[in-house]
């Protein structure tokens, strides 16, 4: 059995077409602003997707270098002022900050409404409220690539592995909320496997290059695939993106899975685009 591939592409476009008629809809643009602190590659190259996602569908983009004799109080106050300045209508705060700095508490100094990455406990409170939420993008992302295969989630024994704030935990919180049957697993988890080969949908956000094997993934299961490992290639040659499931055993066996890239990673943008423009018609 080869299993289908859930690619971003075709959701992502038709989520950027109706935003896009959404905001022409608007009396002005909606103005997302994106704090950097610091020098992360990896938080440079999700800004760079952020400023190009915002440009196809209109949002204005707004990255600003935040300076590097930041402390907690200061990057605080800053977040304060942008969240009681009118003209903004959604802030995201780039991750990892430089060494020291409390992010929690920082994503804590965001206005719930403005909180567009979905990382402020309310809007956490929410998600697990069943509640209307601007949640997590991540975790909205592995949803809808889910909701897309048609399978039924009532009744469905889904297994999560990994329970970050941002990605398992509310993963698991939202499948719960469409009435599956949640395992949620974790580094101590006493036997991975015997939970993976029972899901009939398993959500992977561990952040270990290819853990899940083949042998490890029920027949027909729908599998997504979160992960985003760096492996530098042979001898000083370019390296390449994998995720948490070993791909090419996996697909020999899973019903429907998620590529790396090109599954979670593009719709995890869209969903920050869907978040900003839920925020502006909210706030005005
Ligand atoms: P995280 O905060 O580091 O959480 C990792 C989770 O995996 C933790 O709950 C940890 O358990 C669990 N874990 C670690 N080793 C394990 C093991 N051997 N067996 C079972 N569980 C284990 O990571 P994250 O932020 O959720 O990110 C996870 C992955 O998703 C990373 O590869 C990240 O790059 C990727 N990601 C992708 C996107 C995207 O849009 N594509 C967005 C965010 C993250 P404990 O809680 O017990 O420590």
């Amino acid at each position: 059995m080869t299993a289908e591939i859930l690619e971003a592409k075709p959701i992502v476009e038709k989520m950027r077409a109706e935003l896009e008629a959404q905001v022409d809809a608007m009396d002005r643009a909606p103005v997302l602003v994106a704090l950097m602190a610091g020098d992360d590659a990896g938080a440079r190259a999700y800004a760079k997707m952020q400023a190009k996602a915002c440009a196809e569908v209109g949002i204005e983009y707004e990255l600003r270098e935040l300076s590097r004799d930041l402390t907690d109080e200061t990057l605080q106050q800053e977040i304060r002022r942008l969240s009681i300045d009118p003209v903004i209508d959604g802030i995201i705060l780039q991750s990892p900050l430089p060494g020291g700095l409390d992010e929690p508490a920082a994503q804590g100094a965001i206005e719930p409404e403005k909180d567009v990455d979905g990382v402020h406990p309310m809007n956490l409170g929410l998600v697990a409220a069943d509640r209307d939420a601007l949640a997590p993008c991540t975790a909205q992302s592995a949803v809808r690539l889910i909701e897309e295969t048609g399978v039924e989630l009532r009744g469905a024994e889904v297994v999560v592995i990994g329970r970050s704030v941002i990605v398992g935990k509310p993963a698991a919180l939202m499948l719960m909320d469409r009435g599956a049957t949640v395992t949620v697993c974790r580094s101590t988890t006493r036997d991975l496997a015997f939970h993976t080969k029972r899901a009939e949908i398993l959500v992977v956000a561990i952040g270990r290059a290819e853990m899940i094997r083949g042998e490890q993934i029920m027949p027909g299961a729908v599998v997504i695939d979160v992960g985003m490992n760096y492996v530098p290639g042979d001898d000083g040659a370019r390296g390449r993106y994998v995720g948490d499931v070993a791909f090419d055993e996996a697909v020999e066996v899973a019903g429907a899975i998620t590529p790396v890239p090109g599954g979670v990673g593009p719709l995890t943008v869209t969903m920050l685009l869907k978040n900003t423009v839920e925020a502006a018609k909210r706030t005005r």
